[in-house]
């Protein structure tokens, strides 16, 4: 029997592997990990007891190394419940885990490894990276054990027991919102997270959540928290499925799963491709997305397909984590053009603030995402500058030393005091001397029949001023506009500067390698 969701399970200390173990004392016997066996059908269960002791025998041979607490450690894997108990080994042993993914290309990871300077590169057992410094300790991980290639150069170790303020992980962003930052988060802050998004009671004990995204974007760390958080069970999303509709749906209904969590362009060709099969998923309870808007048409086929699955819009940063989890209306309703990414979750708060610092209440005023949360990063790896950018004084007391997140974000707020999400404040673009707000536009594009997904781009082209250009996905069976019927379309409500110039129907929606929209891909879609 699994506990009722009102039993409350915390860990002693705020600590990540304390924390994500924590239901192992309650119901070890349960499933904690459910991955798909080697003939893709057949649930392979890794119960809470055995990802415990998974951890403990990683840890054991983790020890024998001798790394000192606060070195890094690259883990190259997809997420599985090795992976998992990799960095929860890393973690009780005061080691920061670095996730990159498999795909990651070799540059970036040399990259990586030489800004972090690893005590030790791990990946999984059917790993195949080459080409890593001669000096780095390597070692290797499976169900069966972790393996030592080569052994790091032997140091001194100044502490054993981690606190709260010490690391758990460094994550360096995509880099859509800018270069890519070495993201350093402590114990305490994705702990203090973690509480506050479970106060959300997104799913019980007896769910099963899909993760999707890969262990370096860490909306999969999200995931898995939620789930072993609330003494449920993760299912980890193997990367190709998502490439196959059809496969995709199929693992879904295969692992029983009951929440799916990932960027909305995880459900496009689904949607476009495999609607029936998705409304058949009568196991569903739950989606949440997170990363950038859910394209409103895309949103609206999908709550139709599965009426009965709570939608949960979830906002955030790398920097925190993330920041609110809001509820989408069911049924959306039909003049509605925006959705809300509503209040901070417990325990932390958004605040809009304007050019001159100051708090705007009043609903409708644009302004930027502050945010005032226990959950804050404890700065950009190695980069004293970048960080006092974004941890600023906070705008309410600024003598007071508190530190608050300037988001980047742009925001207003409605009559009830939720928020709007309205766009990057570098996505602000300059027309023949107007100030466009690119979201605007975006949005005005969806609402053209048959449009599924929007973007839209300042065009650069030799000896002409700048004009937006518009990149649209259209639904299946809908005939894409001309660009001058698409212009028309804008012109009904938008001023002429911010009318699309240019228009470019994409068959292929572009993603980076977090599912977010690739606007470099874009870009060169359109020869920019
Ligand atoms: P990167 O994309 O550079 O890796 P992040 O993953 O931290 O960095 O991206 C965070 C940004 O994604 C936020 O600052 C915001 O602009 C955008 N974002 C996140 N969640 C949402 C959401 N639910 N709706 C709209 N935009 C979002």
């Amino acid at each position: 029997m699994r506990q009722e969701m009102s039993v409350s399970v915390s860990a002693p200390v705020d600590r990540l592997h304390d924390f994500m173990l924590a239901w192992a004392r309650v119901t070890p016997d349960e499933p904690a990990v459910v991955e798909a066996g080697p003939d893709g059908e057949t649930a392979v269960v890794t119960t809470y007891r055995q990802l415990e002791q998974r951890v403990h025998e990683y840890a054991s041979v983790l020890d024998g190394l001798g790394l000192d607490m606060g070195e890094r450690v690259v883990l190259e894997s997809d997420t599985s419940s090795s992976a998992i108990a990799m960095f929860l080994a890393c973690s009780s042993l005061g080691l920061a885990f670095v996730p990159v993914s498999p795909e990651t290309p070799l540059k970036r990871l040399l990259t990586i490894v030489e800004t972090t300077e690893p005590g030790l590169y791990v990946q999984a057992l059917e790993g195949k990276r080459e080409g890593l410094p001669a000096g780095l300790g390597v070692a290797r991980f499976g169900p069966q054990g972790l393996t030592v290639e080569r052994r790091p150069r032997p140091r001194i170790r100044h502490r054993r027991e981690p606190v709260g303020t010490d690391t758990a992980y460094m994550i360096f962003t995509s880099g859509t919102t800018g270069r890519p930052k070495g993201v350093v988060m402590s114990h305490r802050a994705v702990v203090s997270f973690y509480r506050g998004m479970l106060q959300h009671a997104i799913v019980g004990s007896d769910a099963r959540v899909a993760t999707t995204s890969p262990l370096q974007f860490d909306f999969s760390l999200l995931d898995i928290g939620l789930a072993l958080g609330s003494g449920a069970a993760v299912v980890p999303v193997p990367r190709d499925t998502l490439r196959w509709p059809r496969r995709f749906v199929k693992f879904l209904k295969d692992m029983e799963v009951t929440q799916v969590d990932g960027v909305p362009s995880i459900w496009r060709s689904a949607l476009k491709h495999e609607s029936e099969q998705l409304a058949s998923l009568d196991r569903l309870r739950g989606v949440l997305f997170c990363g950038e808007d859910f394209p409103l048409p895309e949103l609206r086929l999908l709550q139709r397909l599965l009426p009965k699955a709570r939608l949960v819009n979830c906002y955030g940063a790398t920097e925190t984590m993330a920041c609110s989890f809001t509820d989408v209306p069911n049924p959306l309703p039909a003049d509605l053009e925006k959705l809300s990414i509503g209040f901070a979750h417990p325990g932390a708060e958004m605040m809009i603030v304007d050019e001159s610092g100051q708090v705007i209440e009043e609903p409708g005023v644009q302004g930027e995402i502050h945010l005032r949360t226990p959950a804050l990063f404890t700065g950009y790896w190695d980069d004293v500058a970048a960080t006092r950018r974004a941890q600023v004084p906070d705008p309410l007391n600024p003598r007071s030393g508190q530190l608050v997140l300037r988001t980047g974000d742009l925001a207003h707020r409605g009559r009830g005091g939720e928020m709007y999400f309205c766009g990057r404040v570098d996505s602000q673009v300059q027309i023949r001397g107007n100030r466009v707000e690119i979201g605007e536009v975006e949005r005005k594009i969806l609402e053209f029949p048959g449009v599924t997904a929007a973007a839209v781009l300042v065009v650069r082209r030799p000896e002409r001023e700048p004009v937006l250009g518009a990149f649209v996905s259209m639904a299946r069976d809908s005939t894409a506009p001309k660009g001058t019927e698409l212009s028309a379309f804008c012109a009904e409500t938008l001023p002429a500067y911010m009318t699309p110039k240019e228009l470019h129907v994409v068959a292929e929606w572009p993603v980076t390698v977090h599912g977010k929209t690739d606007r470099a891909a874009l870009a060169a879609v359109a020869g920019l």
